[in-house]
């Protein structure tokens, strides 16, 4: 099936317009819950990672100890990266699941991922969209959606690729500033790719 990935950077809006293509009927893989809910669901990934970081990353009711992993993964590069390649292809294995239950008649897939680009998962997608909004905006967004402070939002936004970055690598563009509509956008975008799953398809 042919597959959209979509991303953007904190606070510019790529979850709300993946609730845009879900009215249009378009099922949406939402990588970064998916992540979480794997911690403490698939075997591989949960042997691996108590190999890796010990037996104590887990409780005894299978709960995820996250304190013992942020303790380990945090400031250090390589553990950081040692646990990455343990939930990026269990994040892999868990689209494919989805994917297998998504019925013959829908046209697309679209599977949004806070590091599509990083992770180097906007390989397995056909085509990418990049949501981008100005500073000021997500900084706004952000402040008022998480009660954080401006200090907390840069830090955040400093483990990401910037929007300069990911563009080079994206292949259509949302643009949800505060003047164009998101929605006009993604109905735009939603024709395109039903052309583009239409000839995949043959
Ligand atoms: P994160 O990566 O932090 O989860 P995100 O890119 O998924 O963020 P959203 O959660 O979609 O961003 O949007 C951030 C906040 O901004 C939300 O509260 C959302 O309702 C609001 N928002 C997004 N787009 C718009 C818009 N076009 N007009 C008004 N509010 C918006």
């Amino acid at each position: 099936m042919y597959k959209v990935g979509i991303t953007g950077g904190i606070g510019s809006g790529k979850t709300t317009a993946c609730k845009v293509f879900e009215v249009l009927g378009i099922p949406v893989f939402y990588a970064d819950t998916a992540a979480k809910e794997i911690m403490t669901q698939d075997t591989l990934l949960i042997e691996g990672v108590k190999a890796a970081f010990g037996n104590e990353s887990y409780f005894e009711d299978g709960k995820l100890n996250n304190k013992h992993i942020a303790g380990i993964v945090f400031n250090n590069e390589q553990a950081l990266s040692q646990l990455n390649a343990l939930v990026h292809p269990a994040v892999f294995r868990a689209f494919d699941a989805w994917e297998a239950t998504i019925p013959a008649t829908v046209p697309y897939t679209l599977k949004e991922a806070a590091i599509l680009f990083e992770s180097g998962s906007y390989k397995l997608c056909d085509t990418t969209i990049l949501v981008t909004a100005p500073y000021e905006v997500k900084l706004k967004r952000l402040m008022q959606r998480d009660g954080v402070t401006e200090e907390q939002v840069k830090a955040r936004m400093d483990k990401q690729l910037s929007d300069e970055e990911k563009s080079k690598m994206a292949n259509h563009f949302i643009v949800n500033d505060e003047q164009q509509s998101i929605i006009e956008q993604v109905l735009a975008l939603h024709q395109e790719f039903l052309n583009a799953a239409e000839e995949f398809k043959n």
